[in-house]
């Protein structure tokens, strides 16, 4: 893996990140502090990138990206950009969109939409599939799990449909946090009444990044939390799906 400060992490055969088998990037830096995050580690600073470090940076990362071409073609995978938030370095999501596209290897952003709506419009254009995280609707119950308003968030969404952009949602299953009947009631009627978008991802609390706040030193709220049930699981996706939408667990 090439050592840089702009990306944190590469997973190779990667399937919960899109379809098919994927390479994950995960770029480094996020706006975001989400109680639950598995990458506490990425939300340090990302650093602006030079022209000279764009093009040394990009091509190792496009050589890694080009070595599993196979993987990608036979599982109808590609490439996902994650973090921290993608959105946070949009010089380099591009770049790499655009490397991507030339070479026609599918491509995914996955993001919690919290960023400029002009780049996440941007890469909508340039990327196949944006993954698109729906979390709380509720202003101050965002913030107070996130540290953001989840104003920008929700009003990207909107654009996005609006442009009639490839968008797969997430809804990241948190318990006592999203899991609520009430909260799940509004993000339905959120997405029914300004979105054209009725396929969803269930994606279920785990409890893999957990050593990683151990060994930054950082508090960790969700230390005596659980994962759901899967009764509890089943029992979303069924409201998710009386209310008209296609769900999925994980991915
Ligand atoms: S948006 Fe994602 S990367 Fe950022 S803090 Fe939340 S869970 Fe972590």
């Amino acid at each position: 893996m090439p050592e840089n400060p702009y990306v944190f992490k590469i997973q190779k055969y990667s399937i919960h990140d899109g379809p098919g088998i994927r390479t994950t990037l995960f770029f480094q830096g996020c706006p975001l502090s989400c109680h639950w995050c598995h990458n506490p580690e990425s939300r340090a600073e990302s650093l602006k990138i030079n022209k000279e470090e764009m093009d040394k940076v990009s091509f190792a990362l496009m050589e890694e990206i080009e070595k599993d071409l196979i993987f990608y073609d036979d599982s109808g995978g590609g490439v996902t950009i994650s973090g921290g938030e993608p959105l946070s370095q949009p010089q380099l999501l591009f770049r790499l969109l655009d490397q991507c596209r030339e070479k026609e290897i599918h491509t995914c952003v996955d993001t919690s939409g919290y960023g400029a709506a002009g780049i996440l419009l941007k890469a909508a254009e340039k990327a196949d599939l944006i993954l698109y995280d729906i979390k709380l609707i509720d202003e101050k119950v965002h913030k107070k799990y996130t540290g953001k308003s989840v104003d920008l968030i929700l009003e990207n969404l909107k654009q996005l449909s609006r442009q009639k952009a490839a968008v797969r949602l997430r809804f990241p299953l948190i318990p006592r946090v999203t899991d609520t009947i009430e909260n799940i009631g509004r993000v339905i009627v959120f997405l029914k009444e300004n979105t054209i978008y009725r396929d969803i991802h269930i994606l279920p609390f785990h409890k893999t990044g957990e050593g990683k706040y151990l060994s930054l030193g950082r508090k960790n709220y969700m230390k005596d939390i659980q994962p759901p049930y899967r009764e509890k699981t089943a029992k979303v996706k069924k409201q998710f799906e009386s209310n008209g939408f296609n769900v999925a667990i994980g991915g």
